[in-house]
C-alpha cells in the first residue's frame, strides 16, 4: 500500500535523525527510513560545536546528550612534523570567545542512541528500520521510495541523509566530485591516568593529525591519521602494542593509558556536490560533503545543513524552499571543504617552504587578536 508523507528522510545517522526531528517539530508528517543498528562502537566520537549545541537545544535533545559528553574548553595544536620550521605550540581558549567550551565531545554511538530515543517519542515521525532499494518520480510531483521490507512510501520532499554513498544523490542525478587521500583514520577510546583538563590536543604529524579529545571520567578518544599500511598494521596489533604506540605518539601527556572497546579504521576521502537540491530532493550531511576529520567540522556542517533546510521551509514550501536551501549552503560548504583540504595537504607535503607557510599562518592567526578570534569563531561553527 502506498503511504504519503510531507517529508521522507532517508538515512538514520545523526544528520537524518536531526532532520526528521526538526521537520516533525515544524508540524510536518515525516517518514524516516534507515537501519536502526548502523553505528558501531569503535571509539569514534564527534565534537559538537556551539552552533550544533544550539540546534540540539532547540529540538529539546541537548540536556539528555550533555551528560554523555565532555566540554572542550581549550584546543591545543602542537607541530610534531619534525620540520625545521615548526611553529611553537598554540592553545586556543573558549573563554576568549566568552564561551564555557568550544564544543562537547560525545561518542557517535551515544549521540545516535539518544537521538533515536527522541525520534521514537515523536508522534509525527514514522520510522522504518530498513533500507530503500529504489526510487521513482511520479506524475503530480511526488517521489516514491521502495523499501527492502516491501512498503512503498511517497512524499513531495525527499531528504537524502544517507551518507557518502547516497542513493538519493544518484537518483537525483546530482554531479559529484570525489577524491581520496593517502591516509586512513584509526579511532579508539582510552582511559588514562592523568586528567585531560578538558583540553583537546592535536599533534600535527607528517602523516596527518594525531588528536586526543576529552571524554567524561578521564577518558579520551583518539583520531590518528596515518598511511594505510601503518593503519592496517596498528588495527591488528595487540591492545597493549597499540596502547604503547599511542602513549609514545602522545609524548605521554595523559600518562599511562588503557584501550577501552573496539578500534575503527576509516579511509580518508573527499566529496562535494554540484548542488544541494533539486525540485523535490535535498541532500544533507555526508550525502552532500565529505572531508577528513580536521577541526571537528563534518557533522557540525551536516547539522548546519539541517538548520538551513528548516529555515528555508519556514516561509516557503516545495521547490521554492529547496532552491533557497541550495543557495544558502554553497559558500559555507565550499569554504570548509577547501580549508580542511588545504590544511591536510600542507601536512602531507614534506616541503620546507610549505612548512614555513603553515607555521607562519598558525603563528599569525595565534598572535593577532582579531584574526585569532575570527578563526576561533569560524572553528566553533559561528
Ligand atoms: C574519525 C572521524 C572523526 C570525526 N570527528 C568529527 C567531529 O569531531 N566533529 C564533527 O563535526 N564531525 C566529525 N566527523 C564527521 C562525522 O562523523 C560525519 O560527518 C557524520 O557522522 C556523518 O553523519 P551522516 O548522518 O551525514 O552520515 P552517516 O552517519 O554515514 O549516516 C548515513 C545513514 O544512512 C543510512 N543509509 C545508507 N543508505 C541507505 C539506504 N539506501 N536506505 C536507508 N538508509 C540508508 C546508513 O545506514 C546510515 O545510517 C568525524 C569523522 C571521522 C571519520
Amino acid at each position: 500500500m502506498l503511504q504519503t508523507y510531507d517529508v521522507l528522510v532517508i538515512g538514520t545517522g545523526p544528520v537524518g535523525l536531526v532532520a526528521a526531528l526538526g521537520f516533525a517539530k515544524a508540524g510536518m508528517r515525516v517518514a524516516l527510513v534507515g537501519p536502526a543498528d548502523a553505528v558501531k562502537r569503535d571509539g569514534r566520537t564527534v565534537a559538537i560545536l556551539d552552533g550544533s549545541v544550539k540546534l540540539l537545544n532547540t529540538l529539546g535533545c541537548w540536556d539528555v546528550i550533555r551528560p554523555f559528553s565532555a566540554p572542550l574548553s581549550h584546543m591545543r595544536i602542537i607541530d610534531d612534523t619534525g620540520s625545521l620550521f615548526r611553529a611553537p605550540p598554540v592553545t586556543f581558549k573558549a573563554s576568549e570567545l566568552k564561551l564555557d567550551a568550544f564544543g562537547y565531545n560525545v561518542e557517535l554511538a551515544d549521540l545516535v542512541s539518544c537521538l533515536s530515543d527522541f525520534v521514537s517519542n515523536e508522534t509525527r515521525i514514522e520510522r522504518f528500520d530498513t533500507r530503500v532499494s529504489e526510487f521513482t518520480s511520479n506524475e503530480g510531483g511526488t517521489v516514491s521510495a521502495y523499501l527492502a521490507s516491501g512498503e512503498t512510501l511517497s512524499a513531495h520532499v525527499v531528504i537524502g541523509a544517507d551518507g557518502r554513498k547516497s542513493s538519493v544523490r544518484s537518483f537525483a542525478k546530482i554531479n559529484t566530485k570525489e577524491w581520496s587521500y593517502p591516509q586512513t583514520a584509526l579511532t579508539a577510546k582510552f582511559k588514562h591516568q592523568r586528567d585531560h583538563h578538558d583540553i583537546s590536543t592535536e599533534f600535527h604529524t607528517r602523516q596527518g593529525p594525531f588528536t586526543l579529545v576529552p571524554l567524561p571520567n578521564k577518558h579520551s578518544s583518539l583520531v590518528w591519521m596515518m598511511g594505510p599500511t601503518k593503519a592496517e598494521r596498528l588495527s591488528n596489533v595487540s591492545d597493549r602494542a597499540l596502547t604503547e604506540a599511542v602513549e609514545k605518539q602522545a609524548h605521554s601527556i595523559l600518562g599511562e593509558m588503557s584501550l577501552v572497546g573496539d578500534r575503527g579504521v576509516i579511509p580518508m576521502a573527499g566529496l562535494r556536490v554540484e548542488k544541494f537540491s533539486t525540485d523535490h530532493i535535498a541532500l544533507v550531511g555526508e550525502a552532500a560533503h565529505v572531508f577528513p576529520p580536521i577541526g571537528a567540522q563534518g557533522l557540525n556542517l551536516g547539522f548546519r545543513d539541517v538548520a538551513s533546510l528548516l529555515g528555508a521551509f519556514k516561509n516557503r514550501r516545495g521547490a521554492e524552499a529547496l532552491s533557497a536551501y541550495n543557495s544558502t549552503r554553497q559558500a559555507d560548504v565550499k569554504l570548509r571543504t577547501a580549508a580542511v583540504d588545504l590544511m591536510n595537504k600542507s601536512l602531507l607535503a614534506d616541503y620546507l617552504p610549505i612548512d614555513l607557510a603553515r607555521s607562519i599562518g598558525l603563528l599569525t592567526v595565534a598572535s593577532i587578536p582579531p584574526l585569532r578570534r575570527f578563526m576561533m569563531q569560524r572553528g566553533a561553527g559561528h
